[in-house]
């Protein structure tokens, strides 16, 4: 099967220029002008941009919480996904306690096999840390899992001490894994919650008043000071507050391979919304909380001058409706995650590459390029050059398109974004040289992806 991408504008993190790009079966060939030649297929990208696929590198697709599950699993997640441009995700594979960590990668295996419609890697959370873990921490690099999260939060569910987190993280010292970090004080957190309720604080802005920002800079300094003294790299997933950004930039200002990632939501949503009349504000009950407005234009800065080098979406999607209920009276109740995986690449081309606050270039470097860098994706994954997975998107700058639940194909019956007009539109996107978005519609399979082995350090 031949494909010719022809007329369009290429565009990568280093560069932009008119051009036709050949694929040929699963993978990119020939990049060149005016190439002639018979193919099975042409698209025509005429006044399109020609795009890396998205690589989003923080979802939670099937995922067990609070005593329900996400609303996507990998079929409905990955097919989103793909109509957003995003054609590879890392999802996260949790090792509960008494668990090993093998039990959790074939456990996540078996969601995604048969239904996921992109390709997919995943993370492995470790919730418990033995010699025995540690030693299955390198036999999971080998097979491709190459990063592990912990949490500094949630005690009792996900937290690990700083013991635990220090030897996880001189161990990937060794084994060339990465160490993705959730930095909160869970302790702080805790007894603010407990303290909350006690006074009949039960309503879901208190989830965000409970959660502080300075808990959230005080756990990122942490994270990076325990990596530093162990001298590996360390990655913080969803950096939401400045006061975060302040200790990755310090760190990063001093030479220190500190990398962090921010997600759409800090960017465009805030502590208002949880205003919203009723229980509306449930809809946004996600940790790290949305911050105070003032907070987007420092985000946009560190994406702007590389302190911040990844957007992804963490997508763990939750119902209004049977889900987001749970906590109707109590605000810790309420499942912790939005939905995000389909509205990524538009609401930052637009808020970002539009407004003038990211160039083009960064935009997909952003959600594409330094990500496949950073999870050993790269050069496979996350450009447009020969060799390349053709995993593209053609996508209009000139396309304008509302956000909503009624259209979006995430299963949750809400859109954070709702009524949001965007302008940018993933038009057609293919995923290993396969169309499976044709102009708007699914046209792939479920079971269609691949897990991707990924590359240690
Ligand atoms: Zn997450």
């Amino acid at each position: 099967m031949t494909t010719l991408i022809k007329n369009g504008t290429i565009v990568t993190a280093t560069d932009r220029y008119p051009g036709d790009v050949l694929v040929d079966g699963e993978k990119i060939a020939m990049i060149g002008t005016s190439l002639e030649m018979f193919v099975d297929r042409t698209i025509d990208a005429t006044g399109k941009l020609v795009l890396p696929g998205g690589i989003d590198v923080h979802t939670h697709l099937d995922m067990p919480f609070g005593g329900t599950t996400s609303a996507d699993d990998f079929a409905s997640g990955t097919i989103a996904a793909a109509h957003g441009g995003t054609t590879t995700i890392v999802d996260f594979a949790i090792q509960y306690r008494g668990q090993t960590l093998h039990h959790a990668w074939e456990t996540w295996m078996k969601k995604a096999e048969g239904k996921a419609a992109i390709d997919y890697g995943f993370h492995m959370i470790i919730t418990e840390l033995n010699d025995q873990v540690e030693c299955e921490m390198d036999a999971l690099v080998r097979q491709g899992v190459t990063s592990f999260k912990l949490f500094m939060a949630y005690p009792g569910v996900f937290m690990l001490d700083d013991a635990s987190i220090f030897k996880a993280l001189l161990r990937t010292g060794k084994n060339g894994g990465t160490i993705c970090m959730h930095a909160e004080n869970g302790g702080v957190i805790d007894v603010l919650v407990k303290k909350a309720l006690a006074e009949g604080k039960t309503a879901p802005r208190y989830h965000a008043l409970t959660r502080p920002a300075r808990a959230e800079g005080e756990a990122t300094h942490r994270a990076i000071a325990l990596a530093e003294i162990a001298g590996v790299p360390i990655y913080i997933v969803h950096l939401s507050a400045a006061e975060a950004l302040e200790m990755v930039t310090e760190a990063r200002d001093r030479g220190l391979p500190a990398y962090a990632e921010t997600c759409p939501q800090y960017l465009f949503l805030s502590y208002e919304n949880y205003l919203e009349p009723g229980f509306e504000g449930a809809k946004y009950v996600m940790s790290p909380p949305l911050r105070p407005k003032e907070t987007q234009d420092r985000l946009w800065r560190g994406l702007a001058f590389n302190d911040l080098q990844a957007i992804s979406t963490d997508h763990c999607p939750f119902c209004m409706k049977e889900q987001k209920v749970l906590g109707t009276d109590d605000f810790s109740k309420i499942p912790n995650g939005a939905p995000g995986i389909e509205t990524r690449m538009s609401l930052v081309y637009d808020g970002g590459v539009r407004s003038g606050r990211i160039s083009l270039n960064r935009f997909v470097e952003l959600t594409s390029t330094s990500p496949a860098k950073i999870f050993g994706l790269f050069p496979r994954k996350g450009t447009i050059a020969p060799g390349s997975d053709a995993d593209i998107v053609v996508f209009n700058p000139n396309r304008t398109m509302v956000l909503s639940a009624r259209t979006h194909h995430m299963k949750v019956d809400y859109n954070p974004y709702e009524g949001r007009t965007v302008t940018g539109v993933s038009e057609t996107v293919l995923s290993r040289g396969n169309v499976i978005i044709d102009n708007g519609s699914f046209v792939g399979r479920a079971g269609a992806g691949s897990f991707l082995a990924r590359a240690s350090r």
